[in-house]
């Protein structure tokens, strides 16, 4: 079966974007990954993009997210977004 959307709940791809969050410390096994459609992927950026920086809490990122940290001039930098011309 397909995985859902993390938002939605629509039927995506295994290679629809996706993204993994940091677990806890409690947690004996990886996250499981968050898939997102499209039109979720799109809003996602769209809504960070406002916000003038990257979505801070993935381990792993999602495609939309790594966009959102080029267009804004963010490099990652000890596991967090960090803007480029901070350095
Ligand atoms: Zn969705």
């Amino acid at each position: 079966m397909n995985p859902k959307c993390a938002f939605c709940g629509r039927f995506v791809s295994w290679k629809a974007d996706q993204a993994t969050y940091y677990g806890s410390v409690t947690d004996c096994e990886p996250p499981d990954p968050h898939y997102f459609c499209d039109r979720c992927a799109d809003e996602s950026k769209l809504e960070q993009l406002s916000k003038g920086r990257p979505y801070q809490a993935y381990w792993l990122e999602p495609d939309w997210n790594r966009e959102v940290a080029d267009e804004l001039g963010f490099v990652k930098e000890d596991y967090r977004w960090v803007r480029k011309d901070a350095k």
